[in-house]
């Protein structure tokens, strides 16, 4: 999926995370899940970036996963698609198109390489929501 900044997205984090314990059911462990860092489209980039964002990287990072503009071709809408709104690039990967941070595997053992750093939209994609459960879903992630 292409995390842009329409979506609605929450904090968590993915190693070193201290668990909450309440009442509500236990929430998706991301180490083992990764769908929404991974699509089925080569849109090129994933995640939308601000400008705060991109200061939190390092300028080895913005050099080598940040994209400024970009054009692609969309199946879905069957048309040639265009960003001037930097973003974080995608590449492939087993299981489809990953955001260039993630490594692993989708549905098995995985992470962020710029967990620390990454964009306020990962910060925001809420584990256990139903955006979270609509790409665990696409992924066929129980
Ligand atoms: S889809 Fe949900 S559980 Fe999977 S990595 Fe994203 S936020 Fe975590
Ligand atoms: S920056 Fe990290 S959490 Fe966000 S899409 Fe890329 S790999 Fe996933």
């Amino acid at each position: 999926m292409w995390k842009n900044l329409k979506s609605n997205k929450s904090l968590q984090p993915k190693r070193g995370q201290t668990a909450k314990t309440n009442s509500r059911p236990a929430k998706p462990d991301c180490r083992n899940c990764g769908a929404c860092c991974v699509g089925p489209e080569d849109f090129g980039i994933h995640a939308d970036l601000l400008d705060e964002d991109i200061d939190r990287l390092t300028l080895h990072y913005r050099r080598t996963h940040v994209v400024h503009s970009h054009q692609w071709y969309s199946r879905r809408f069957d048309r040639t698609m265009y960003t001037d709104r930097p973003a974080l690039a995608s590449k492939p990967h087993a299981d489809g198109f990953a955001c260039v941070a993630f490594t692993g595997r989708v549905g098995g053992p995985c992470r962020c390489k710029i967990y620390e750093r990454r964009p306020d939209i990962c910060r925001n994609f809420e584990p256990g929501s139903p955006e979270c459960l609509g790409a665990r879903k696409d992924a066929k992630i129980s």
